[in-house]
């Protein structure tokens, strides 16, 4: 058994920018005072909160936020929203990718993974077909299953201990992988996010 491992890119909690410049178009402000710290809820697996800081703009009084990076002012992470776009692009439809996000309890419903693909400015042309069906199995302790030239495959979502984030792709015919690593790299490769993959042999 091979397992093809796409690693999503790391999510940095405790590193918040300090602001250059007010958001405000038509304030040149520089300075800023730090506000308040206030506690963002979030849909990541590795993170249900992060803390992100209010500041002052010492110009014109406009306060705002600034995320850690990986978050913005959304309700789910970047790289939760890269994922969804690259299960869209490995030929899942919008409704699959918001039912195998919720099969690993991740909630994003089928019009934002349609909004999430639709801001990359992805066109059906960019998108593959490696995944033809996906299987959510009734009884949850077993993972989804995705059809794959026409052999259903289990496809796991991994959080480690360091917050990565991984999806496992198990290929039990070893004389697949090639053909596997191929489709998945020429997604991830034209990937706006900096998704990596893995080859490794599984326990
Ligand atoms: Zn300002």
């Amino acid at each position: 058994m091979v397992c093809l491992q796409i690693i999503l890119p790391q999510i940095e909690p405790l590193h918040i920018s300090a602001p250059a410049r007010c958001p405000i178009e038509t304030c040149s402000g520089t300075t800023f005072r730090l506000h308040q710290k206030v506690v963002k809820p979030l849909r990541d697996h590795a993170y249900p909160q992060v803390i992100a800081h209010r500041y002052r703009c010492l110009t014109c009084g406009h306060t705002f936020r600034m995320y850690p990076g990986g978050v913005t002012h959304q309700p789910t992470t970047q790289r939760i929203r890269d994922l969804a776009v690259l299960l869209y692009r490995l030929g899942l439809s919008y409704g699959a990718v918001a039912e195998l996000l919720e099969a690993w309890k991740i909630y994003m419903c089928k019009s934002q993974v349609y909004k999430a693909v639709q801001s990359t400015g992805i066109t059906s042309k960019r998108r593959g077909n490696l995944i033809q069906e996906l299987r959510i199995l009734p009884l949850g302790n077993q993972p989804p299953l995705v059809r794959c030239h026409d052999v259903w495959l289990p496809i796991e979502l991994i959080t480690n201990e360091r917050h990565q984030m991984m999806v496992n792709l198990n290929i039990p015919d070893q004389a697949q992988v090639s053909k596997y690593q191929e489709a998945i790299n020429s997604i991830v490769a034209t990937s706006t996010a900096s998704i990596r993959l893995l080859t490794k042999a599984a326990a």
